[in-house]
């Protein structure tokens, strides 16, 4: 086989985290100690002969890279300290920016120099839009009593519709569906690209009903019971911050979407159903349990990443550091604005809130670029390999 290595690409791994990838003397521990690897197709031991050899367009179509859950058993096991769950990982972060759309945003947001045009970007079009708006001042303590946050982008007239979620939903719809659509994107491409690297067959493909009932499903499903991580040893305090974080962000989804129903669409209907939750309000409390769960869960995560960069010496990255900090901010800004609101104090809570909206739209920008675009490639790869088991990738 006639390998050309692509420098380039060795060296972005080994600045994204996998500096020692060139300790790797394939014994073939990692691959032994690692629970998830499966007889017949091991990992990742072959991923760090392709890593040394500057394989790019091999990694990049490997599910087994983002089956790893970066527990760290072969890291701790490896003799030669070539630390393979970071190599994987920075991996990862690479294939993020390789299958990301438009590639120089997903460039922009693969490195900590990028970071302040990254933050730039939503405070100054949320700042735009608080102009544009004329809300420019911050309220009085009684109106800030009464309506909170309900009146940051101002309020006018028209009875069917308010003013505060007309600008919202025109900030974060086009910045959720841009995150949405570039991840489409990226997980068809990656598919495709599995697909052609496994030789499996175009005409022989399930319906769309069959896909998802085999494949798709039961792979959320082990998703979000975690089933896989559980098997992880080294580090399964992960799993105790990853677990309440997962559900935190499914309870936040579920209040986001109940907050649309409610405001733009029943609130057409019914105009009274505009405005704050009250405290008793059962997606006000679900609102403030999952904010508590997020708090928790990104706390354990923190400190586990702290506690593998002194144990286990792995290097502190952006891409790993950049989701625990957007994620703390989220939650952060969000439980700090309804203190304050509590609190009655109208111009730190304004600060906040507008930092808030800062979060989420980062959040959503950035998506398929960052760590977080693991649970679009990770749920990928789970059905991929499920799809290449199934008679449809034997059937050749
Ligand atoms: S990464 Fe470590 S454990 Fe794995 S094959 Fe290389 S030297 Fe052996
Ligand atoms: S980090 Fe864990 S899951 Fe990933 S390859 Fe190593 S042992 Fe396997």
């Amino acid at each position: 086989m006639n390998v050309q290595p692509d420098l380039e690409f060795i060296r972005t791994l080994k600045e994204a985290g996998g500096d020692t990838l060139k300790k790797c003397y394939q014994c073939a521990t990692c691959s032994v100690m690692c629970p998830l690897s499966k007889e017949g197709k091991p990992f990742p031991r072959k991923e760090m002969i392709w890593s040394q050899w500057g394989m790019k367009e091999k990694l990049v179509t490997d599910p087994d890279v983002f089956l790893c859950h970066q527990c760290g058993d072969c890291t701790v096991n490896c003799p030669r300290g070539a630390k393979p769950g970071d190599v994987l990982s920075a991996i990862r972060s690479y294939a993020y920016t390789f299958y990301g759309w438009p590639a120089p945003l997903a460039k922009l947001a693969s490195s900590a120099k990028g970071l302040p045009i990254l933050i730039g970007i939503p405070v100054l079009v949320i700042f735009i839009m608080w102009m544009l708006s004329g809300a420019m001042h911050i309220p009085t303590r009684e109106e800030f009593a009464s309506h909170g946050y309900q009146q940051f982008f101002g309020t006018w007239d028209f009875y069917w519709y308010a003013k505060n979620i007309f600008f919202i939903v025109l900030i974060m719809v086009p910045s959720l569906g841009l995150g949405l659509f570039s991840a489409f994107k990226g997980i068809t491409k990656m598919w495709k690209s599995m697909c052609e690297d496994a030789g499996l067959n175009k005409e022989y493909r399930p319906s769309i009903g069959q896909f998802t009932q085999e494949f798709l499903w039961p792979s959320v499903v082990e998703i979000v019971k975690h089933s896989r991580f559980r098997e992880c040893t080294s580090s399964i305090d992960r799993v105790r911050g990853h677990l309440p974080l997962m559900l935190a962000f499914i309870g936040l989804f579920i209040v986001t979407c109940w907050s649309l129903l409610k405001n733009d669409v029943l609130g057409l209907i019914w105009p009274s159903l505009h405005g704050p939750l009250p405290l008793t309000d059962p997606f006000k409390l679900l609102a403030n349990v999952s904010a508590i769960a997020l708090l928790f869960g990104i706390g354990v995560l923190w400190s586990n990443r702290k506690k593998a960069e002194s144990e286990l010496n792995t290097l502190p990255t952006f891409y790993d550091w950049f989701l625990i900090w957007e994620i703390t901010a989220v939650g952060v800004t969000g439980l700090g604005a309804e203190l304050l609101r509590w609190a009655g104090m109208p111009v730190l809570g304004y600060i906040v809130y507008f930092l808030h909206l800062v979060s989420i739209m980062m959040l959503f920008l950035y998506l398929p670029y960052t760590k977080f675009a693991h649970l679009i490639y990770r749920t990928g790869a789970y059905t991929f390999e499920k799809y290449r088991e199934s008679v449809y990738g034997k059937n050749q």
